[in-house]
């Protein structure tokens, strides 16, 4: 494609998507400049080097991402970036357009004929594309999952040979930056409070999520039980013939999928009198029955049947699911106490589902809030606590709602010099409190990066931890 020659391209910060974005470009022949304030590590310093080898212009630490250069066609952003930093209302201000990576996957298709499923919503998303990944390849489809998890969504659209579809993982950021990306059918999983402070509030995260549903042709999946997910759908401005498919833990109405007994049932796409209903698989054929993985799977049931998937293949994807690493995972089970680790639950809406899938519970907690309040939370789950320890840079915000809610809970602060010296001592507290029957769950209802690498950091540090208290 020699569309490219000479468009002048600003990547706004060099993280995996940056350098994905940039190495692409370049590659394409578009002169290439990548801007970052920090330097990065060494594994950075050279994939930097390697570009600048390859032709492009690499600038990092302070001062470099100030302002805008003089000349330029496009602006390539990162999920990092608010869109208010000064370099972004720059290219605003100067007509300059701005695109995150999914734009730009988007606009590189090219040829590329392997319709986007895209999965998006507060919570669920990663768990959905991997259902429906799985749902894909069981009904013979070669289907690629893309997003946070796995290969990213540039690379797989770069190199398209021998897939069929592409289940799409898209995060707010994301979709705040895209503007002509059409999915094939879409699904919002819920909408609750997180990233606000990246958005600017509820509003604009709500409008962001709500983009995934532009222009698609076939169905847009919603949740029942979410009022804000069916608004979303009826905002979103589709292609004539397209329809609104509800999921629900309930008894489906027809045009929805849902539950009957034990049973996962389809009554939108069986035949259109819809008296009848097709059996797609059994709650038991799940790896965690948990009532959010169900919804999970209800909403990759619904966007591979609207691809044409037959019901068996639904069935035989779901059996051969297994959850990732950091969701809702045991690591230890001990004198009777369950040790859980679901570092994965890093807003308040995460962390309610999965302890209420538990009686007893010493709540592992805290982080960084990101602008989320607890109130809520404390409220929802309070009659599922034994006791809370609470680590991380914004806990006295959980602390807070702990004693004005549930002030018989008993609460623990833990501290730490290192990840493992913090753990260490969050397990010796949560043992003390724990009683046999009791599980000790890690759903920080906060991002980790205070104390941690990442969420996946902080769920190994804790489960080290669990082995060493022996
Ligand atoms: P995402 O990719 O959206 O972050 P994941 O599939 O990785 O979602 O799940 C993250 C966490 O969110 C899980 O560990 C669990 O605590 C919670 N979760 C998963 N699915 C749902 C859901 N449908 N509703 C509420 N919480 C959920």
């Amino acid at each position: 494609d020699s569309s490219w020659e000479g468009v002048r391209a600003v990547v706004a910060g060099f993280g995996v998507s940056g350098f994905a974005a940039a190495d692409t470009l370049n590659h394409l022949g578009a002169s290439v400049v990548v801007l970052d304030e920090s330097e990065g590590d060494a594994h950075r310093q050279e994939q930097a080097q390697l570009l600048e080898v390859l032709g492009a212009d690499v600038r990092l630490g302070p001062g470099t991402a100030a302002e805008l250069p003089r000349d330029v066609d496009l602006v390539i952003t990162s999920p990092g970036w608010r869109p208010t930093v000064p370099l972004l209302a720059e290219a605003a201000g100067r007509g300059i357009p701005v695109w995150g990576e999914v734009e730009l996957a988007w606009r590189l298709r090219g040829a590329d004929p392997a319709p986007w499923l895209a999965v998006t919503g507060t919570n669920g998303k990663t768990t959905t594309v991997q259902m429906l990944e799985a749902i894909l390849q069981a009904a013979g489809l070669r289907a690629q999952a893309v997003g946070n998890v796995g290969t990213p969504i540039l690379e797989a659209v770069m190199d398209p040979e021998g897939r069929d579809v592409l289940a799409v993982e898209l995060s707010s950021f994301q979709l705040h930056w895209t503007q002509s990306m059409a999915a094939e059918s879409a699904a919002v999983l819920n909408l609750a409070p997180d990233h606000y402070d990246w958005h600017g509030g509820a509003q604009a995260y709500a409008a962001a999520k709500g983009k995934v549903y532009e222009q698609v042709r076939r169905a847009c999946v919603y949740n029942v039980a979410d009022e804000a997910t069916r608004h979303l759908v009826e905002e979103a401005d589709v292609v004539e013939g397209a329809r609104a498919i509800g999921f629900t833990l309930g008894i489906p109405e027809p045009g929805m999928v849902g539950i009957v007994d034990d049973l996962l049932v389809d009554r939108a796409f069986v035949d259109s009198r819809a008296t009848s209903a097709a059996e797609m698989a059994s709650i038991s054929d799940l790896d965690d029955d948990s009532p959010h993985n169900v919804q999970n799977a209800l909403a990759a049931a619904a966007l591979a049947r609207a691809h044409g998937v037959a019901p068996v293949a639904v069935r035989d994807g779901l059996r051969a699911f297994r959850l990732g690493p950091h969701r809702i995972s045991t690591v230890a089970e001990r004198d009777g106490v369950r040790w859980v680790d679901d570092s994965k639950a890093t807003n308040p809406h995460a962390a309610r589902a999965s302890l209420r899938a538990f009686d007893h519970v010493v709540w592992v907690a805290g982080g960084l809030a990101k602008g989320a309040t607890y109130g809520d939370l404390v409220r929802d789950v309070r009659e599922h606590l034994r006791a809370a320890v609470l680590i991380g840079a914004d806990r006295d915000l959980i602390a807070a709602e702990l004693a004005a809610q549930a002030p018989d809970v008993p609460v623990e602060l833990a501290d730490g010099d290192d990840a493992d010296a913090l753990m260490d001592a969050v397990a010796t507290a949560a043992r003390r409190h724990a009683r046999p029957g009791d599980t000790v769950l890690l759903a920080p209802a906060a991002a980790s990066m205070d104390q941690f690498r990442d969420y996946a950091h902080r769920g190994d540090a804790f489960a080290q931890a669990v082995d060493r208290l022996g």
